[in-house]
């Protein structure tokens, strides 16, 4: 299967009430963990990058492992998406590089700091709508702000969304998907003590609409296997806290259809590079530790697509390009 629009796969998951993973790479060993989970899993999977991500990698890098995700594991239906846009120029640098989905968080201004007022983030996401769809590709935009700060994206502030200007800002933007603030947040240290997701506000926006698919950000689980192997192994990430899979569980059957994972999978390769090498001090092949950091990234996201009902889900996604996606937006 060619690389398909994430509008596809997420109007599945809204649909049959299971959410896709949506998983941060910078390199070929994440890379392939996530597509041999997909594969082993039967699941739909998104594969995102940063702005930090295609600068770490140069962009040509990160195209190349893509194409090779596909050509590799032609069975998985696989959307590439670009996490936090902060710009048209940065969409249409993603898209030039083929990804199939882009996200324009316009709820920051360029600088991915500085809050915009609903009127500016109306602006630049009808923009990127315009410029997006006649190519086939999804777009995902951002109302509220999310607590927390990963890869230089964050205000610090939170906002929750509001559910009826979330009805006038899809309206008025026509995305395809839309990230909420209900109370997840960036990174590893989100909250003092386990949060509570606000599910009144999920249920009333899938209830004014339906048939939106909603984004959760900032939702990795920070499991405490996860903290106490990064720790136990010389370490120092203390009080990291995520939310709990049960949480993100309650609020799948209610549009939620892509949840965005990247702090457990920076865990899971650091906690195992760190405990190979301080068990094996004589060891310096860079295969011997990379390699087993991508069999547990592997096994987290494996668990992960079966904890948000995706596994088995890969075989009803019907194979589409962006040429033919195009018809979609019309
Ligand atoms: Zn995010």
């Amino acid at each position: 299967m060619p690389l398909v629009p994430a509008k596809i796969l997420l109007d599945d998951a809204v649909k049959n009430k299971y959410a896709v993973g949506a998983f941060n790479v910078n390199n070929m060993e994440q890379i392939q963990a996530i597509m041999a989970a997909a594969k082993e899993t039967m699941s739909p999977v998104i594969i995102q990058a940063s702005r930090g991500a295609l600068e770490y990698s140069n962009l040509i890098y990160l195209k190349k492992l893509m194409e090779a995700a596909v050509i590799d594991n032609p069975e998985v239906p696989l959307a590439v998406h670009l996490d936090h846009g902060n710009s048209l120029e940065t969409v249409k640098q993603a898209i030039d590089l083929g990804f199939t989905s882009v996200m324009i968080d316009g709820s920051l201004k360029e600088d991915s700091k500085t809050p915009t007022t609903f009127e500016e983030n109306v602006e630049i996401t009808k923009k990127v709508v315009e410029y997006a769809h006649p190519f086939g590709v999804t777009v995902e935009g951002e109302l509220g702000t999310l607590g927390g700060i990963e890869d230089g994206v964050g205000s610090g502030e939170v906002n929750l969304t509001d559910p009826d200007q979330a009805v006038e800002f899809v309206k008025e933007t026509g995305v395809d998907s839309l990230a909420v603030a209900i109370g997840t947040s960036h990174g590893a240290y989100k909250f003092k003590e386990e949060p509570k997701l606000a599910l009144d506000i999920v249920k009333e926006i899938n209830k004014k609409m339906p048939e939106l698919p909603l984004v959760m950000h900032g939702s990795s689980s920070v499991p405490k296997e996860l903290v106490d192997l990064v720790n136990k192994w010389g370490g120092k990430m203390p009080d990291a806290c995520g939310v709990p899979v049960a949480q993100i569980q309650s609020v799948i059957p209610f549009g939620v259809a892509k949840v965005n994972v990247d702090t457990d999978g920076r865990m899971v390769i650091t906690g195992t590079i760190r405990k190979i090498l301080t068990e094996k001090p004589e060891e310096f092949d860079p295969r011997k530790y990379l390699g087993p950091a991508r069999d547990a990234l592997y096994e987290m996201i494996a668990e992960r697509m079966k904890d948000f009902y995706t596994a088995g889900h890969a075989s009803e996604i019907k194979d589409v390009t962006l040429e033919e996606a195009k018809a979609f937006y019309k």
